[in-house]
């Protein structure tokens, strides 16, 4: 059984795979960037929702599309998750 050549690349376009409305309402953790020198540009590659982007300003994230799986952050330094609040503090 032959393997099918796919290209590497995002998984979607920013936005394609999440429901805008719902992907901030099911975050509990958003990713920051914390250090943008130390940030590897392959994990443009790991956002399942082609939440992050490089532009000429640098790597930036989209929260309106990011829905807080924290891969970026388990496969890159310089990007940690912090607790997601819509409320007071403390309270979902
Ligand atoms: S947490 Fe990171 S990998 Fe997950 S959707 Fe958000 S930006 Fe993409």
């Amino acid at each position: 059984m032959a393997l099918k050549q796919l290209p590497i690349v995002p998984s979607g376009d920013p936005g394609g795979l999440a429901e805008s409305a719902n992907a901030g309402v099911q975050r509990i953790n958003r990713p920051v960037i914390s250090d943008a020198t130390k940030i590897d540009p392959i994990v443009i590659l790991f956002c399942p929702d082609g939440a992050i982007s490089l532009d000429e300003s640098g790597f930036v994230i989209s929260y309106k599309f990011c829905k807080g799986c924290g891969i970026c952050a388990k496969e890159s330094e310089g990007i940690v998750m912090v607790p997601e609040y819509t409320g007071p503090k403390g309270i979902f």
